[in-house]
């Protein structure tokens, strides 16, 4: 069934089996660059996407609809994706109409995305079932949750696990966990049906503020091979500090370009470990960076270098 999308295919095979990149860190860290899949379906994004296309095309459906902020990596990649597989899209945007668009909302709407711009109150609503069903009724269209975070997307992710095998431990960034349980889920069941294999613990970076109760929801379900750190949120999601801007400036000077909101907190977090001791160096370490280059444009002193 994928196969009825070549473009993707291509972009695909042809990045991540070479996508393990080296950086200045620790000699035994590699960095699963998600970034490089697609210039704007980039990173975990399009593994959340790719069987909710899939499952929309084979229910017929011509358009998708979903939701996001004015700087939504998911929206952009959605837009993109849409645009490529043929499918129209309309999304619910959380902010007001009256403002100027962001270049995120712009770059949408050139690829043809319908935006609805909804105030805070009704933007709740993309947790209710009911309403998300009204609204993919009323728009004739298949509905995908706020950063693709669905069983189809969760399908999709598990296939990074892939990737992830013959290492001690694999970091990566969690925002609403999807990636995060697709992972560990297949990492596991990878586990069961070959105990031969090494165990890779699954390390989470919580990329929002009190992300504690998620944390220990997504962690019930999966056994003590993954944890998750929640104290490296810098002060919430969005939250830029000039420390996090320097890290930003100091890795693209090493052609490692991260994004504000989730990678960049990502390696904070791992080089904290590192300098705390608390990495060793007989072990092999894996980064995912999940991509979301395009959100560098929400903060002004990162927004000129966007790669
Ligand atoms: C959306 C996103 C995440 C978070 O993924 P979840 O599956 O929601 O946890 C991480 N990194 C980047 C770059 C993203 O765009």
């Amino acid at each position: 069934m994928i196969q009825a999308f070549p473009p993707y295919s291509e972009v695909v095979s042809a990045n991540t089996n070479s996508a393990t990149l080296h950086i200045e860190i620790p000699e035994v860290v590699d960095i699963l660059r998600l970034d490089q899949i697609h210039p704007w379906v980039s990173g975990n994004k399009w593994y959340k996407l790719k069987y909710n296309l899939e499952t929309a095309s084979m229910l017929g459906h011509q358009r998708l609809l979903s939701c996001g902020g004015p700087h939504s990596n998911h929206l952009h990649a959605l837009a993109c994706a849409g645009k490529v597989f043929g499918f129209s899209t309309t999304a619910f945007v959380r902010g007001y109409s009256h403002l100027p668009l962001t270049e995120t909302l712009r770059e949408c709407e050139e690829m043809g995305m319908a935006l609805v711009f909804v105030d805070k109150k009704t933007y709740l609503n993309r947790y209710d079932q009911h309403w998300c069903q009204q609204q993919a009724e009323y728009y004739k269209s298949y509905w995908i949750p706020e950063g693709g975070n669905n069983d189809a997307g969760k399908k999709g992710c598990a296939e990074i696990a892939e990737q992830c095998l013959g290492y001690d431990e694999v970091w990566m960034s969690v925002g609403s966990g999807c990636t995060f349980s697709g992972v560990a889920h297949s990492l596991a069941i990878a586990q069961l049906k070959n105990d031969s294999l090494k165990k890779v613990h699954l390390k989470g970076v919580m990329a929002i503020k009190g992300g504690e109760e998620l944390a220990a929801s997504l962690l019930a379900d999966l056994g003590n091979e993954c944890s998750i750190d929640c104290d490296s949120h810098l002060g919430g999601f969005g939250r830029c500090p000039d420390e996090l801007v320097d890290l930003i400036h100091h890795y693209d000077a090493h052609n490692l370009p991260l994004d504000p909101v989730y990678t960049a907190k990502l390696v904070m977090a791992f080089e904290r470990y590192l300098q705390t001791g608390k990495l060793k160096a007989n072990k092999r370490y894996l980064l995912i960076h999940s991509g979301g280059l395009q959100g560098r444009r929400g903060v002004k002193a990162l927004s000129a270098s966007v790669p």
